[in-house]
């Protein structure tokens, strides 16, 4: 399997490294001629306004768009929701993708960055460092909640999309991850039974 990491700022070499410890190849997304084929996709954390003027400028916005409308597997950490979030209390929309409300920087300036434990659907408990993350202030159609920080909701996936608003990728715990790899590689396997 081969995911690709959107590699224009922010925490991606986090992401690569969490892959190789699970056995899993990557690729940086930096410009158009990078976007291959590929099993999954990993939008990180960073800045997603930032991030958002790159993916126009660089032209990267309607071949990733294109792919994850159609079903690749996606999985967005942090200002990555951001980007998927259809819409974006505070900020500007993106791929607009998944039936969510992002709240960016919900936690305020000073309190913005902490860590704590939480159970996440389908994974168990696990452990969430926030970095002047968002949370999801509204999950609607088709869009099912997988976890909840002191009320608000802090994962979700729909469909071949998977967000969180913390950074898994700086914790030590690659079940998050590897929750990610299964979902590829399901959609791998679909891809491979249709071509059949
Ligand atoms: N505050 C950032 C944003 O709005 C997200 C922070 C992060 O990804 N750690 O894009």
């Amino acid at each position: 399997m081969k995911i690709g990491i959107l590699a224009l700022q922010g925490a991606f070499i986090e992401h690569k490294t969490m892959l190789e410890r699970l056995g899993c190849g990557s690729f940086e997304i930096r410009k158009k001629e990078d976007v291959k084929a590929m099993d999954g996709l990993i939008l990180p954390g960073g800045e997603s306004t930032v991030m958002t003027k790159l993916l126009h400028e660089l032209a990267l916005y309607e071949p990733l768009s294109c792919m994850i409308r159609n079903g690749l597997p996606v999985f967005g950490t942090c200002a990555g929701l951001i980007l998927l979030a259809k819409d974006v209390i505070g900020g500007k929309t993106c791929f607009g993708c998944m039936n969510i409300t992002a709240r960016r920087n919900a936690y305020g300036r000073q309190l913005g960055s902490f860590r704590t434990k939480g159970y996440m659907a389908g994974i168990g408990t696990i452990p969430m460092v926030f970095i002047r993350g968002p949370y999801i202030e509204h999950a609607g159609d088709r869009a099912e909640v997988l976890a909840r920080v002191e009320g608000h909701i802090v994962a979700a996936r729909q469909d071949n999309m998977l967000v969180v608003s913390f950074h898994p990728e700086l914790m030590p715990d690659e079940r998050l991850h590897s929750f990610f790899l299964d979902m590829a590689a399901k959609h791998r396997a679909e891809k491979t039974a249709r071509a059949i």
